[in-house]
């Protein structure tokens, strides 16, 4: 903390990691940026987590772009023995005009060329307003829909889900709504390291005597506060929840007259629940059948209760299943659109609720409308002024690089994703980057993905830039740049424009605020908000007039579906993909650390989260160590059907016996070398969280 000599300015944004969206402060002397402090924003009046507070000089590494690279033409084939060390001797630096006709001509060539198809990957990083051009620059100037971000790699199955079953994609209610509830459910979400700030306010739930039931494969920091833990088997979540609410069901403990005023199903619903008794149910997902009956007593008989979810469950090929037996459990209770009470997948990154609400998503234009909707799509082409695009939803991220290697996808555009550490089963992943005809990555730094790049362009920080993002409340807040890009880098924003101009789209934005006010002419979500008013405010959606600071809670009198009922969807119990075997005995949980964001290339680059983690690790509960004959801080060697690392093990009781937690933000031990592409299939998620394991000793000198 300083006093205010420390600084000679001081600028109000939004934080850059994780959904939560706090607000802070950035305090600037000199042109960089000292010291960062929360404020009063919506979701965290004043709190910041680590990341927020420390991990800000990621912005003045010297490993910033800072210069627009062209691929030489001696470079040495792309391919996956690169030394990582010499990868920008392989680039030349350029002109912004030669780098950006160079981007252009190479994405232009291969539109012409009949069959052939351009990608993109926008990112859950940048603004609303970058994603929105983003999306409409593959839509309007290469026809179709092959246009996708990290949201599939997260939450796809949970919006799957939702959309069929509440017909909205995003939470009923915000998470601070905790305060007004008796119960919360918070179920493959690990808050105390994802969304610290939000886990305060679940803490703050419990100190005053709300109930917090936990389940998790693992067992989380919430643990300690939890009045129950459900620590179950991998993969049987829909056991689980089936037999909670086989309880409900049996015990006649469901909300009959919520269930007839706002949803259909219900008949079916129940009978299709009789066979998943708890004590049937309990063996499969490990959980006694009494603590299932418990918990199902505790849940349906409050007054309000909340449920909150995260990759755990949407990270398998059953992601959607499991998001629709949570939906159900809440209905069947009523308890949604009420104070304390609704539904809120936990979103990842900073943006990543606005960006799928601008329309960076393959089946949706913005606002989830229908990419198959002739009537949707002429309106969006009435506002463009050219463009016509493809009726067929597009291609997703694994389904992209399944294309690469087949040849119907020859050129990509990637926006500040890193698919060659993001995606699973990596190396496949790497192999399609590699033969790509031509790669346009736009970055801050030369990530994994950029490697392969034929075109690369210095972007902005998300400090260094302006533009509104979206959190997982549906708060709309206003980024403000605190300091300059460096060198030659750009705000991402005017890349893309200047981009689209080579590619013959008709832009002519010259800030921002422009790109808001056309979002708006076709995303009734941002009806009444609008530029100036986010100058001075958050406005969470919907906003009911220009006064409404937005709605915390929404569908308390029916949902934006037929006749206003929201759905029963019965899920079924489906194995893994890949069941643990005697050559892969173990189980593998990927997932992301407090002091890492996703595949490291800003936190592992802030000098204070570094020092707090420096070093790739795993967790194995203490008796699995002694069974590999292992110390803790000794080396072991994960290996799966798709490849090897060799990582740093720790011992966790919070682990169960048989699995290992890796964190997929480290390079040198790529989590992603080992996880398995096999999707859900509505949501087309990866099953991060579950894949065959061997683990061995590793003598080390
Ligand atoms: Fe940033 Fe999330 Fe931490 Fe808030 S909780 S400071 S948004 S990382």
């Amino acid at each position: 903390e300083g006093d205010s000599k420390d600084f000679d300015r001081e600028v109000e944004s939004v934080c850059p990691f994780c959904g939560v969206g706090c607000q802070l402060s950035f305090k600037i002397k000199d042109n960089k940026i000292k010291y960062v402090e929360g404020v009063e924003g919506p979701a965290n009046e004043n709190r910041l987590c680590v990341k927020g507070r420390f991990g800000f000089d990621y912005i003045d590494h010297p490993h910033r772009l800072t210069k627009p690279l062209i691929r030489r033409e001696d470079a040495p084939a792309k391919g996956l023995n690169v030394d990582p060390g010499n990868v920008l001797t392989h680039f030349r630096e350029a002109t912004w005009d030669e780098a950006l006709d160079a981007a252009a001509n190479g994405l232009a060539k291969l539109r012409e060329d009949k069959g052939t198809r351009v990608a993109g990957f926008g990112s859950a990083k940048c603004s609303n307003e970058e994603a929105y051009l983003f999306q409409k620059m593959i839509r309007q100037g290469f026809g179709h829909n092959n246009v996708d971000h990290c949201t599939r790699l997260c939450h796809a199955s949970s919006v799957a889900a939702l959309m069929e079953n509440v017909g909205s994609a995003a939470v009923t209610a915000t998470f601070n709504e905790i305060e007004n509830a008796d119960v919360a459910i918070v179920i493959g979400a690990n808050p105390t390291e994802n969304h610290p700030v939000a886990a305060t306010y679940f803490k703050q739930f419990t100190k005053r005597g709300g109930k917090l039931i936990i389940m998790d494969p693992r067992g989380t920091g919430m643990k300690r506060h939890a009045s129950h833990m459900l620590q179950f088997k991998p993969g049987a979540d829909v056991s689980m929840l089936n037999a909670i609410m086989n309880v409900i069901v049996e015990e006649q403990l469901y909300d009959q007259q919520y269930i007839e005023g706002y949803t259909e199903g219900w008949e079916d619903m129940k009978s299709h629940l009789a066979g998943f008794t708890p004590e049937k149910m309990a063996p499969i997902c490990g959980i006694e059948a009494d603590v299932l009956r418990d918990v199902a007593r505790t849940f349906a008989t409050a007054k309000a209760g909340m449920i909150f979810w995260g990759m755990g469950i949407s990270q398998h090929i059953h992601g959607t299943d499991n998001s629709r037996c949570l939906i159900s459990l809440a209905l069947m209770c009523g308890h949604v659109g009420r104070p304390g009470a609704g539904l809120h997948p936990l979103r990842g990154q900073n943006n990543v609720q606005g960006a799928s609400d601008a329309g960076l998503i393959p089946m949706f234009l913005p606002d989830y409308q229908s990419v198959m909707d002739d009537g949707v799509r002429s309106a969006f082409t009435d506002v463009w002024g050219s463009g016509d695009f493809s009726a067929q939803k597009g291609l997703t991220v694994v389904e992209i690089m399944d294309a690469v290697h087949a040849g119907d996808i020859r050129g990509m555009y990637v926006l500040g994703e890193n698919p060659a550490m993001s995606d699973p089963d990596v190396d496949h992943a790497r192999h399609a980057l590699a033969k790509l005809e031509h790669l346009v990555v736009q970055d801050i730094f030369l990530t994994e993905t950029a490697n392969y790049a034929d075109v690369i362009l210095p972007a902005s920080a998300w400090a260094e830039k302006t533009g509104t993002v979206t959190n997982t409340n549906r708060q709309v807040q206003m980024g403000r740049p605190a300091v300059s890009p460096p060198g030659d880098a750009r705000e991402d924003w005017w890349i893309e424009v200047e981009l689209a101009k080579r590619l013959g789209l008709d832009w002519t934005y010259t800030h921002p605020s422009e790109v808001f006010a056309e979002m708006k002419l076709n995303m009734k979500s941002l009806d009444n908000i609008t530029w100036d008013r986010l100058e001075k405010t958050a406005v969470t959606y919907p906003s009911l007039d220009e006064t409404d600071p937005g709605q915390p809670i929404v569908f308390g009198d029916g949902f934006p579906r037929a006749e206003g009922r929201a759905k029963f969807t019965p899920a079924n119990v489906i194995a893994p993909d890949e069941v643990p075997d005697a050559e892969y005995p173990m189980v593998l949980i990927t997932g992301r650390q407090l002091e890492h964001w996703h595949t490291g290339s800003m936190t592992r680059r802030a000098s204070a989260l570094d020092a707090l983690e420096p070093e790739a690790n795993c967790s194995l509960h203490p008796r699995t160590l002694r069974k590999l004959g292992v110390e803790a801080g000794g080396m072991i060697r994960l290996s799966t059907r798709r490849g090897s690392v060799l990582v740093m093990a720790r011992a966790d009781r919070a682990v169960a016996e048989d699995n290992v937690f890796l964190p997929f933000a480290y390079v040198e031990a790529a989590a992603n070398l080992l996880t398995n592409s096999a999707l859900d299939p509505y949501g087309k998620i990866p099953e991060f969280k579950f894949s065959a394991v061997r683990a061995e000793a590793v003598e080390t000198i």
